[in-house]
């Protein structure tokens, strides 16, 4: 076997024709390496549609890269290969490569497995910066040094800025940053007026040959894959985004943190998957919104808040992840340590708001921003789950999960467990929070008002739990203060009696 000048690693979340490694790439000297590895499906026990997602995509993607004629060695799923380094060291022996290039992965565990096999074999490796991103993770370590808080509103005012989005002779438009005031609210009693009723890509030959792959091989995995329709081309996710920007983008900030009953999608893009595996590429996505906002006078307080959440959250959780590993995998700042319950993997529970959260997660490999916060993400911390099993369950359950954006999200947003770098307190609500933002409370045996009790509200027993067991802790954070005020007027009784009940909650399981 001749040996080649580079080989070139497109992973399965960096689905881009316009890489730069692809772009340079010539087909007389260099190869392309994909591999469908068992481990990545198995590291974290994966929903059904992610596997299926992830393998489609690649092998779609595959398709255009022979198109292109460029020279490819593709490994499938049942051709052996257990892992990732595994499969790469039988190519770096068999092919010999001068060098091996990749994009900077979307895990600190595959960016070090990549790193030890080159080493190993001696090997010239080369990481490059991921240009998909607005930012580098040396962007965002120039923007945090020096900073007692890293809080997202400065980094997206600075990209909003160097990026000229919805701005005006260096002014935001409209005046003011943020116009969350306009955002976020509930829905009226009867609930949304025209809910989106989702969209469905027909699975075609590819997806159907993986899907019955992924039943084979993966068949005590969590999910079901009757309704898998995620966009796997580009081309489905340039329609998706079309049809959001559209229909759906003009109520997006009203209702970004509603939820209802048996409505999955409500005003959400559905985009992060294909965000996340760069069949879609962030500018695009932003430059579209701007557009409708200039062009179809969609309203500035949907347009920026949508745009806040692309240029602004999705970029900085990024720059955390790359920042603070490998050590924020291991926070654990509220010492929390509580298993997670089962019901987490089936759905069944009686505690409405949960079922209908997990029971879409199941059955979509999908849940909105507030779900998945205010919801999943809250009882967890409430409850006192250990983060690291937190954590992989929303790696393994959700369709867009990656790494970078997961667990940021999951530690330092929802578990506060990375002790106030990315949130500035804990977010913890009692049953009240849902109540407001949903209609989940009206079919639910429990009652958000009571904390104690037969039909207490869980969210609402384990909310002053939570602010019990913390309470000297959070005497030091100036926003518990009013929380802490209302704790103080429970007498001793109350208190106990909360504790006993939220005993009972955590060893319920
Ligand atoms: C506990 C928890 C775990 C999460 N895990 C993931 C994850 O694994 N992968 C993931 O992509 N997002 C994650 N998010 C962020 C957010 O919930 C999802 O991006 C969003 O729900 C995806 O649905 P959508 O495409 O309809 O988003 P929309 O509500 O339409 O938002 C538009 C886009 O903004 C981006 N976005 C929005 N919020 C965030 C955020 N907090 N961080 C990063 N990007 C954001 C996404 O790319 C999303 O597609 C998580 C949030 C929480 C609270
Ligand atoms: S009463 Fe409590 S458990 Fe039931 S749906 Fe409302 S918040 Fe959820």
């Amino acid at each position: 076997m001749n040996s080649i000048r580079n080989l070139i690693l497109i992973l399965g979340d960096q689905l881009d024709l316009e890489s730069p490694l692809l772009k340079n790439a010539d087909p007389n000297l260099d190869r392309v390496w994909m591999a469908e590895v068992e481990e990545e499906s198995v590291h974290v026990w994966s929903h059904k549609q992610k596997i299926v997602l992830f393998l489609s995509a690649m092998r779609h993607f595959r398709a255009s890269l022979l198109e292109q004629g460029l020279p490819l060695i593709y490994t499938e799923l049942d051709q052996g290969a257990d892992s990732f380094a595994l499969c790469l060291k039988d190519t770096l022996k068999e092919y010999q490569p001068q060098s091996v290039m990749v994009l900077r992965p979307g895990s600190w565990r595959v960016l070090e497995a990549i790193q030890s096999v080159c080493k190993d074999a001696s090997v010239d490796l080369k990481v490059s910066e991921d240009e998909h991103f607005f930012t580098s993770p040396d962007d965002f370590k120039t923007f945090a040094e020096n900073r007692k808080a890293i809080r997202m509103e400065y980094f997206y005012r600075g990209l909003r800025k160097q990026y000229n989005v919805l701005m005006e002779e260096g002014e935001p438009v409209g005046g003011v940053w943020n116009l969350d005031k306009e955002n976020r609210q509930a829905f009226s009693k009867s609930g949304p007026d025209s809910p989106y009723q989702g969209h469905r890509h027909q699975p075609d030959v590819i997806t159907e040959a993986v899907i019955n792959l992924v039943e084979k091989a993966f068949p005590n995995h969590p999910g079901c894959l009757d309704s898998f329709h995620w966009a796997v081309t580009r081309e489905q996710a340039l329609k998706d985004l079309n049809h959001f920007i559209e229909y759906r983008l003009p109520y997006f900030g009203t209702h970004q943190d509603a939820m209802w009953t048996n409505e999955p999608w409500l005003f959400h893009s559905l985009l992060s998957s294909s965000l996340n595996l760069k069949i879609l590429r962030a500018r695009e996505v932003v430059k579209a919104a701007e557009q409708a906002y200039l062009d179809k006078g969609v309203s500035l307080a949907a347009v920026e808040g949508f745009i806040r959440q692309i240029l602004g959250w999705r970029e900085y959780v990024r720059g955390v992840y790359w920042t603070y590993m490998p050590e924020y995998l291991e926070k654990n700042a509220l010492s929390a340590k509580t298993a997670l319950p089962e019901f987490y993997w089936t759905g069944e529970t009686e505690f409405e708001c949960l079922k209908q959260t997990i029971g879409q997660t199941l059955e979509h490999g999908y849940a909105h921003h507030i779900q998945r916060l205010m919801v999943t993400g809250l009882y967890a911390l409430l409850l006192g789950v250990d983060p690291k099993y937190i954590h992989k369950w929303y790696l393994g359950i959700y369709i867009d999960a990656v790494e970078w954006v997961e667990l940021p999200n999951v530690l330092g947003m929802s578990q506060f467990a990375d002790g106030g770098l990315m949130a500035s307190k804990p977010y913890v609500a009692t049953g009240k929070y849902i109540q407001r933002m949903s209609n989940y409370c009206q079919s639910c045996p429990k009652n958000p008002e009571k904390r104690v009790g037969e039909d207490a509200c869980p969210f609402t027993n384990l909310y002053w739990d939570f602010l019990i067991r913390h309470e000297d802790a959070l005497k030091k954070n100036q926003r518990m203060q009013l929380q802490l005020r209302n704790l103080n007027r429970l007498s001793e009784e109350e208190r106990l009696a909360i504790g006993e009940q939220a005993k009972a909650l955590k060893t319920s399981g």
